[in-house]
């Protein structure tokens, strides 16, 4: 037995695989909080860019990774990122940050620091985390665990409207690279959790995943005999 209020949802999977809309529909549905780590990797590298410094150079990219002071709202109906202060959620979702940001992200002074700020923002729990490495990694004693993937074809398309872009050809590409690096990188890698339900979301709507996740939260609340 779980209690809700205390219990961790962690949520890993590929890019554009529906986990931003999946997790934050299953935080509001029972009342939990939200944690978009994604959202964390975008802000560091958005700061960097905003730095001048080149994001394919791990040693400057290492050297400037203690510096960017972040702030993340956990509301799931109105997640907010701040970085010394701006809020960047608009800006850290441009096509420069997305094809920037799986470089910061295999930096490991880049993931230490962040590790250690999602692991204080997880505390006592109550909570859905999103990234890549939750199950994994940030809190492998997660109480739920899954691992959405989608057909890249699809999430493509699905990626390519979400952001108004017209070109699903190159959206795809880029999705494709992202994981790429993501699931190759030497720390924390892209990888399905010892004990994490794979999803494949391709053939059902948001609310299908959702009731799906919420389903796994109450089976672990109440296990059967
Ligand atoms: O989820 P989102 O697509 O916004 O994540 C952006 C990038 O941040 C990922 O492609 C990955 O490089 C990085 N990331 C990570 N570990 C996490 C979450 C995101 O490396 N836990």
């Amino acid at each position: 037995m779980v209690d809700l209020g205390r219990i961790v949802v962690a949520v890993d999977g590929t890019s554009g695989s529906g986990k931003s809309s999946t997790c934050r529909g299953v935080a509001e549905r029972l009342g939990l909080r939200y944690l978009d780590t994604g959202a964390m990797f975008r802000a560091v590298t958005w700061w960097m860019l905003h730095h001048g410094i080149d994001v394919h150079d791990a040693v400057a990219v290492a050297a400037r990774a203690h510096e960017p002071v972040l702030s993340s709202g956990t509301e799931p109906t109105g997640p907010t990122i701040a970085v010394d202060g701006r809020d960047v959620s608009a800006a850290i979702r441009t096509d420069e940050v997305t094809r920037s940001v799986s470089p910061v992200s295999t930096v490991p002074e880049v993931r230490a620091r962040l590790l250690a700020l999602q692991r204080e923002i997880i505390g006592d729990g109550g909570i859905v985390v999103e990234g890549r490495d939750i199950g994994s990694v940030v809190w492998p004693q997660a109480e739920v665990k899954a691992y959405l993937t989608a057909d890249p074809a699809a999430r493509a398309a699905r990626r390519a409207l979400e952001e108004g872009g017209t070109d699903v050809g190159a959206t795809e590409q880029v999705l494709r690279e992202r994981d790429r690096i993501d699931s190759g990188r030497a720390t924390a890698p892209l990888v399905q959790a010892d004990g994490a339900v794979h999803l494949d979301t391709t053939p059902y709507t948001l609310d299908e995943v959702i009731s799906l996740l919420v389903g796994l939260v109450e089976q672990a609340q109440d296990p059967a005999p």
